[in-house]
Order: structure tokens, then C-alpha cells, then sequence
């Protein structure tokens, strides 16, 4: 404030200029360099994984905006959390019987016209988030190629890069339906421009050797060099599963955390991306202090799941979601959160580096700024010509949701295991590598058993279930 009654006093058009910069629209999340990760777009404030939730993130100022990916009957890509329609669509009411024999309707089993006929719905409408007035938005499931165009469009107005961060949803399942959904999303994202590490993309998934096969095989083929990262889900989780003894077993994550897991993972992944249960208990002591830093000294960047600002969504060691925040961006030391509340992540971020919201975003790629045309300096006794606006807030923060049980999952006592195997880990590719002339989506076999002997096999005893349907991730 100083800084501008100085200005005032001095020049006009200094005045101008320095106003412009302050007041350049674009502000991002970073304190230093964290991230904010608007988990399913906007979804505390406007339903999950929509066009208009989409937009609200961006405009909230969201770094990363996630996208859950599950392909349709027709082969197309949709952003979609669960690989089925029942939680969050009307499906059920516009086509009865079309569920499977557990009762779930699965993405896998409609094409993209009738999956258009859906409307979505606030899945948790009295938790305090959007009111389940579906009926009258007409808010459907996006494509990823409507979502991209979407974000590509923004760029363009709002003069920034947004970053996307898509999840490839259960490889295992879609391969089972004959699928290859990494090869579909890889090709859509090439298409869309993404290709180098140096594009605004984290590529996320829960399986190991599928991250594996994209990196050594698929982008190759594609010539794209994305950065990857690896999830780690808990042991009885259905995000990853492969066919071990003519059955369907749950994949055992363990040895990922361990430093040699780390160490074999930072060949080709960016970084890991894990639960904040498997980082602290619930008493607020650190599981694994050496995480994060292990992952910082090989390059890996550490990104924790999911923080909402319900008071049923808190842990008991921290009486706020921003003191959740504190906790994990500055006392853990993550780089970033996946966050249902991006705009209140964005806030804290700002005012935890005053200085950050005040600085304008430099970025070569970027068109010049429009800039306000100076004017002729004028007698301190006449009012200055109307300086550029504020901007306006971001958003204002959410007020505290009433209290409603079973918002979210009570976190998982998950506790991470002592190092992993001594020797170092070999992931064994999933399948042939694709070819690199003009690469095409294979149809990919039924999954054969895979390795029985390599890091994280399936454990025996470990039933399978059907997906999950609203574990939060
Ligand atoms: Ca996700």
C-alpha cells in the first residue's frame, strides 16, 4: 500500500503501469512452489466433473484441474470418477435393467449417446454441497475432448496455461472389456498438443505396470514424454488388480513408499501421489517422515489426497482446513493437494505468501497483456483517470457445511511397511511394445497373469469385489 501512495504522488503513468501489473487477473495458487489440484474440477462447490465446475476451478484459480477418465461401450473417453453411472446420473430411472448382475451400471456397457442423456446429480446433496437441482441444469458427463476444448479455449481468453492432471481409471477393468484406455487418452492428449515433460500435465494412475507400459511403450510410440505419477492406493482398494492363478487378485502397493520402491519408480515416474493417512495417524504423528524428502532427493514431486473442509473430513490433530493445509504443505512438505475446495487452497495459499497474489505471472508462451495506454502525466491536483479494477477475489471461502455424517470414508489405517524387497524392483511390461510408425489403439487381449513373482503381485487370499463406486480419491 505504500508501494502505491508512492506511485500516486510520483506519476501518473508510472501509476498506470504498476497498477496494471498488480491487478493482472491471472493469479496462481503457488506459495513458492505448491500446487493446488481442484479434485474432480470445483467439486466441492458446483457437483464433480462437469463443464461449469471445470470453468469455476480455473476461475478460482486452481493449478491443476483433475480429470477421472473410464471409456464407454463406443471407445470413447469420458470424465468420470466411478467406471459406473448410478451415483452421480439418473441412470438408473432412464434405463432400468441396464445394470449388471451387481446391480451397477457401467460406463463400459453405453455408448456415448445414451451417456449424454444423463443428467448429473449432487451425490451428497445434504452434506452442505450444490443442491440437487439436476433437474433443471442440464449438467451432463463430459467427454475429455469437450473438457479439453474447454481448458484450451480458457487458456486462450484468460491468457494462462491451466494444467490438467487426468487419472486413467482401472486399466484392468477396461482391459478385461478388451479396451486399451491409456492408448485412447494418450492419443486425445497428443492430439490436444500435450507431448513434452514440459507441458502443464501430471498423467496419473493407481497401477504400476500400466505407468510402466506408458512410459516405455506407448508414449515412445507416440512420441510423447509426459510426466507420470504414480498413485498409491491402500491394499484393499480395486484400482489395480491382475489375473494371478485364474483370479482376480488386489494389487499390494507396499513396496512403493519403500526407498528402493522409490528409487526403482523415479526411472520414469515425475511423482507419487498418496492418501494423507498413509503420511500421519490419526493422533497427527508422521508414519513416514522420510518420504517426502526421499522423493525430493530423486526428483519426484509428493502430491496428497484428498482434503475437504468438512468437519467430519478433518483429522482429529487439526481443528480447520487450513490448518490441515499448513500441516501438509509446510510441515510435511508435500508440493501439492488434490482439494474438493480448490478455491479455499487457493486463498490460503495466497495469504500464506502475501506476496505471491500480488505478483503477475511471467510466461514466455503467453500473448503479451493487454496493457493500459499511458496517459499524459497530470497535475497532482487533478484526480487521476480511473486506474485499472481490482481484481476480484477469488472466491469467497466457503462457509462451514453443517454437520452431516459419512461425507467421507473415515481414513484408512493404513500404515506403510518397512522397506521393500532388498533387491531393486523390475516391473515386467504388460504387453508388446506398440509399434512407432502410426501408432493404433490395439484391442488388448483378456489380461493374462502377469508376473507372479514381481513387486506388488496380487495377494493370495485377497477377494475381489466390484469397483468401487465413491471411494474418494
Ligand atoms: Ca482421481
Amino acid at each position: 500500500m505504500d508501494c502505491k501512495l508512492f506511485i500516486i504522488k510520483s506519476s501518473g503513468w508510472i501509476f498506470l503501469l504498476l497498477t496494471a501489473l498488480l491487478t493482472v487477473p491471472v493469479v496462481f495458487a503457488q506459495a513458492g512452489d505448491k500446487v493446488v489440484i481442484a479434485h474432480r474440477a470445483a467439486s466441492g462447490y458446483l457437483m464433480e466433473h462437469n463443464l461449469p465446475s471445470v470453468a469455476l476451478a480455473v476461475a478460482m484459480g486452481s493449478d491443476y484441474i483433475e480429470q477421472d477418465l473410464v471409456m464407454t461401450k463406443d471407445d470413447q473417453i469420458m470424465v468420470l470418477h466411478d467406471p459406473t453411472l448410478e451415483r452421480v446420473t439418473n441412470v438408473a430411472e432412464l434405463f432400468p435393467g441396464r445394470h449388471r448382475q451387481d446391480g451397477k451400471y457401467y460406463a463400459l456397457d453405453f455408448t456415448l449417446a445414451e451417456i449424454k442423456q444423463l443428467h448429473l446429480k449432487e451425490p451428497y446433496p445434504n452434506s452442505g454441497r450444490f443442491p440437487d437441482t439436476t433437474k433443471n441444469l442440464q449438467l451432463t458427463v463430459p467427454t475429455f475432448r469437450e473438457e479439453l476444448e474447454l481448458i484450451r479455449g480458457l487458456e486462450k481468453t484468460m491468457r494462462q496455461d491451466i494444467g490438467i492432471y487426468p487419472e486413467i481409471k482401472q486399466p484392468w477393468l477396461h482391459r478385461k472389456e478388451g479396451k486399451d484406455i491409456s492408448m485412447a487418452v494418450l492419443k486425445i492428449l497428443r492430439e490436444f498438443g500435450f507431448k513434452s515433460k514440459e507441458d502443464k500435465i501430471y498423467l496419473q494412475c493407481f497401477d504400476p505396470e500400466e505407468l510402466k507400459r506408458i512410459h516405455d511403450e506407448l508414449m515412445p510410440a507416440l512420441q510423447m514424454e509426459l510426466k507420470l505419477i504414480q498413485l498409491i492406493d491402500d491394499n484393499n482398494g480395486n484400482e489395480t488388480k491382475s489375473l494371478q492363478w485364474g483370479e482376480w487378485l488386489n494389487y499390494n502397493y507396499d513396496w512403493l513408499s519403500s526407498k528402493s520402491g522409490l528409487r526403482a519408480l523415479s526411472a520414469s515416474i515425475s511423482g507419487i501421489g498418496l492418501d494423507k493417512s498413509m503420511l500421519v495417524d490419526e493422533t497427527g504423528n508422521l508414519l513416514r517422515p522420510e518420504l517426502v524428502s526421499d522423493a525430493h532427493s530423486l526428483g519426484m514431486v509428493v502430491h496428497a489426497y484428498t482434503f475437504r473442509r468438512e468437519k467430519e473430513s478433518l483429522p482429529p490433530y487439526v481443528a480447520s482446513f487450513e490448518a490441515l493445509l499448513e500441516f501438509f504443505y509446510f510441515k510435511i512438505g508435500v508440493d501439492g493437494v488434490f482439494t474438493d475446495y480448490c478455491g479455499d487452497a487457493v486463498l490460503f495459499l495466497q495469504k500464506r505468501s502475501p506476496g505471491a497474489a500480488a505478483t503477475p505471472v511471467s510466461r514466455e508462451k503467453l500473448p503479451p497483456q493487454p496493457t493500459v495506454a499511458p496517459e499524459a502525466p497530470q497535475s497532482p491536483a487533478v484526480p487521476m483517470a480511473a486506474p485499472v479494477a481490482e481484481p476480484e477475489s477469488v472466491t469467497e471461502p466457503v462457509t462451514e457445511p453443517p454437520v452431516v455424517p459419512s461425507i467421507t470414508t473415515a481414513p484408512a489405517q493404513i500404515s506403510i511397511s518397512a522397506p521393500g524387497p532388498a533387491s531393486e524392483p523390475a516391473m515386467a511390461p504388460v504387453s508388446k511394445p506398440v509399434p512407432a510408425s502410426e501408432p493404433t489403439i490395439p484391442v488388448v487381449p483378456a489380461l493374462q497373469g502377469v508376473g507372479g513373482a514381481s513387486p506388488g503381485q496380487a495377494q493370495p487370499g485377497t477377494p475381489v469385489s466390484a469397483p468401487s463406486e465413491a471411494k474418494y480419491r
